[in-house]
């Protein structure tokens, strides 16, 4: 049987609810709920992350033991482990929601590497908890899959992730109204293991907020800080000011990171924020194929569009908000908090100029370069251009050759791109004149370009077709994709069709461009 070791700060330090189990209740002054998982019939381990696995001091035959698919279907407790569900509320889609927690994910322990790295593991879908109001504690394969494959890749990709352990099958079904339009049918059943070193999020601050309940507040920050941020000096409100302000910076930078890679998180409310500037829970993500700044993958969104690709900086922004408004009990003066925000405001538009410079390959981002960047990425919409493919081209484009033709496959309508042309060559002319005026060598553009964009995403129908497969019993497809998308930025040669635009066919196709929270 393997070890890990645990050091369960979370349980320990804070107060917890004195009932055990999974009885659903409003709970106050608690923190978490002790609860254990729910068994499954046939835990399978379906896929693993080596690099995760690795970092826990995990071995091939410890992944290859029956052990291993029952602790991580939750069937079995390792020594050490003390499951619970964290209690949290949030703003859905602008409005408080009052207390959610985790209806379904549950907490094992808090495992130390080798290194002295923290991992919080986490089985998502391992049964009902207190905080399941009503639903039932579950995950469905497809979904599951999807949140193994993208934590993985956005680590690759370079983008602040919470990470995934492994994907188990349940040998269980559950059942799922996909697109809640009356047709409730039998999935097969799935529990990742997700991995970060907190899962707290900014929805865990909000609910003792929410019940003026400022003696629980205080204790969790203090410990958030302690416990996540020990690099943190000072005492009392200078010391959570400056926390504040970190957390809206790492927030910053990670969103810019999703700007740059073309990712939409599509549920962006305050319980899916990680204090640590994580992007967490993975539900009806998706990739920016054709570039366009009103496209949300989420179908529950698909009215009011409030967590389309462009508006995303925005909605950090306005989040950062709530928490600084969950946090005002803390502080005298309240000036420190806007001052959080400010710094949210400056380190975006940093990391935006940082992004600019480095996707178009010049040595720093000049004030006329954002305007430049606008101009791209208006011919990229109008011209129905694929993000990945566009930039792409252009990072592997001859300075002295600059034509439209270089963009070659990147077109999803042949009508817009014969339209969008003119501009094109008008922009490709302004980017060779400023290329000029830039100090970077060919070498040295080529590099830094191919490094900010990737070959390789993790396209909605790319996962879909591994969904798919997987639900005909061939798990194969998941390790593959995986695999490719563990180099996303170096040309992989015999694996060029995972880099292709998405295909006619998945543009409508439920999972390849429209996803619902049915999970
Ligand atoms: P999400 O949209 O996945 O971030 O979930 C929002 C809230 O609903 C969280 O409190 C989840 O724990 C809860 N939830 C989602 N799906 C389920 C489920 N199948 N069973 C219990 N709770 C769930
Ligand atoms: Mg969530």
């Amino acid at each position: 049987m393997f070890k890990l070791r645990f050091d369960n700060a979370f349980v320990r330090d804070l107060p917890g609810d004195p009932e055990r189990g999974a009885r659903l209740r409003q709970v106050e002054g608690a923190l978490y709920s002790r609860v254990d998982p729910a068994p499954v019939a046939a835990p399978r381990l379906l896929a693993h992350s080596a690099e995760m696995a690795a970092r826990l001091g995990l071995g091939a035959d410890d992944l290859a033991s029956p052990a291993f698919a029952e602790v991580f279907g939750g069937n079995r407790l390792l020594d050490g482990m003390q499951p619970w569900a964290a209690n949290y509320g949030g703003h859905q889609f602008g409005h408080w929601a009052g207390q959610l927690g985790d209806g379904r994910a549950i907490s094992l322990g808090e495992a130390i590497d080798a290194q002295g790295g923290r991992w919080e593991l986490q089985l998502k879908g391992a049964g009902p908890t207190p905080y399941s109001r009503g639903a039932d504690g579950r995950a469905v394969l497809r979904s599951s899959i999807r949140e193994f494959l993208c934590s993985e890749a956005m680590h690759h990709l370079g983008v602040p992730t919470t990470r995934a352990l492994s994907l188990v099958g349940t040998g269980d079904t559950v059942v799922r109204d996909m697109f809640y339009d009356g047709h409730p049918q039998d999935e097969p059943g799935a529990i990742v293991c997700r991995a970060a070193p907190s899962f707290i999020r900014f929805g865990n601050f909000e609910l003792p907020f929410s019940r003026n309940d400022v003696p629980l507040l205080r204790q969790l920050a203090d410990f958030t800080i302690r416990r996540d941020f020990p690099e943190l000096g000072g005492s009392g409100e200078a010391r959570y000011a400056e926390w504040f302000g970190q957390v809206c910076e790492r927030t910053a930078r990670t969103v810019a990171h999703w700007m740059r890679v073309g990712f939409v998180h599509g549920v962006m409310n305050t319980d899916n924020m990680s204090i640590l500037g994580l992007t967490l829970d993975y539900g009806p993500y998706g990739w920016i194929d054709d570039f366009d700044p009103d496209w949300t993958p989420n179908t529950t969104d698909a009215l009011r569009r409030r967590y389309r690709f462009g508006q995303q900086p925005n909605v950090a922004w306005w989040n950062l908000g709530r928490l600084a408004g969950a946090l005002v009990p803390l502080f005298g003066d309240t000036g420190a908090l806007q001052a959080g925000l400010d710094r949210y405001a400056a380190a975006y538009a940093e990391a935006d100029r940082a992004t600019t410079a480095a996707k178009l390959g010049l040595a720093e981002c000049r004030d006329d370069d954002t305007a430049l960047m606008e101009s791209l990425h208006a011919a990229m919409r109008d011209g129905t251009m694929d993000m990945t493919l566009t930039f792409r081209a252009l990072s592997d484009a001859e300075a002295g050759t600059l034509s439209p033709d270089l963009f070659g496959e990147a077109f999803y309508d042949e009508e817009r791109r014969n339209a969008v042309e003119p501009a094109l060559r008008d922009w490709l002319q302004r980017y060779a004149t400023r290329l000029a005026d830039d100090p970077l060598a060919p070498a040295q553009r080529r590099a830094k370009m191919r490094a900010a964009n990737p070959r390789y995403v993790l396209r909605n129908y790319l996962a879909q077709e591994a969904i798919d497969r997987a639900a005909q019993g061939d798990a194969g497809g998941i390790s593959e994709l995986l695999d490719v998308m563990r180099r996303p930025y170096d040309d992989q040669p015999g694996r060029e069709q995972y880099a292709r635009r998405r295909p006619d066919w998945a543009r409508e196709k439920p999972g390849c461009s429209m996803l619902s929270c049915s999970s």
